[in-house]
């Protein structure tokens, strides 16, 4: 009796891999469930009640037990989005399948995010993956082996450098990680028009100018070891490239410039091209 329960209560703190599934393999469930137009949460594999509604509607489609439980059979209902147990074969462009949407999921929280979540290996994923790599010192040959599979096994980057807050009293609004079908790079600090941005540390700019990809008015802000902060969507910028920037040296002005829905920071952190939560870096707040 005594062990049963204790049974019970570790099984309460096991990762989601305990319940069958990886957040990587709960992340290709829904893909695949996105894709037969099941589902229209997030792809942030966590295995909540609007995945689990999902995978009943196509067991009940299917007609298979309703169990709400990713199992062979119901992997099987997913038709090709359910084929492939990730490390089943080398991934390359061109493959699709359960493996290539873990794929994807695992190199965004590496801090390699290659676009949209969809199970298929096109040239954004081969690009992210190649980046993904160099950074871990492997052969950049695009394809998923082996030996890139046990670096996605390991953790991601971590910060080194402390930051501080790129704007005063920050309002915090899209966190680092999954967001719809995608993966938000950075954190986003909702402010006024035209507040203060300042640098996060003493570094180098490398970039401030428009840039492309959604960015809109971008700076960048390098402070060496490939350690890099991104100021995105301002409405106007201060500093010119190749000036040397101390911490706390005003960059420019929030905006709204590039894919903005209103007047925010996207603030990035990126370590040897790998994007990592800024949140991880900077001071709690009233710290
Ligand atoms: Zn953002």
């Amino acid at each position: 009796m005594r062990s049963g329960l204790l049974l019970v209560v570790v099984a309460l703190f096991l990762p989601a891999s305990a319940s069958g599934l990886s957040s990587a393999g709960v992340a290709a469930l829904q893909v695949g469930l996105r894709a037969h137009g099941l589902y229209k949460g997030a792809i942030d594999g966590i295995r909540g009640p609007l995945t689990t509604t999902a995978v009943k509607t196509l067991q009940r489609r299917a007609q298979i037990a309703v169990d709400g439980l990713p199992g062979p059979e119901t992997r099987h209902a997913l038709g090709r989005f359910g084929r492939h147990p990730f490390g089943s074969r080398p991934l390359r462009r061109g493959t699709q399948g359960w493996d290539v949407a873990a794929l994807q999921f695992k190199l965004a929280w590496h801090g390699f995010p290659s676009g949209v979540f969809d199970g298929d290996f096109g040239p954004r994923t081969k690009r992210a993956l190649r980046r993904f790599q160099v950074w871990a010192g492997l052969h950049a040959d695009g394809i998923a082996g082996p030996a890139t599979l046990d670096a996605l096994a390991a953790q991601p980057a971590a910060p080194t450098l402390p930051l501080s807050w790129p704007v005063q009293i920050p309002t915090l609004g899209n966190r680092f990680g999954p967001r719809g079908d995608k993966f938000h790079s950075g954190v986003d600090f909702i402010a006024p028009s035209a507040t203060p941005v300042y640098a996060a540390r003493a570094g180098k700019v490398v970039f401030a100018g428009w840039a492309d990809g959604g960015y809109g008015f971008l700076v960048v802000v390098s402070h060496g070891r490939g350690e890099r902060t991104w100021y995105a969507h301002l409405s106007r910028i201060d500093v010119r490239r190749g000036v040397l920037v101390d911490k706390g040296v005003r960059i420019g002005l929030v905006g709204a410039t590039g894919d903005a829905t209103g007047p925010h920071l996207h603030f990035e952190v990126r370590i040897r091209g790998a994007v990592i939560d800024p949140l991880r870096a900077l001071p709690a707040v009233g710290a």
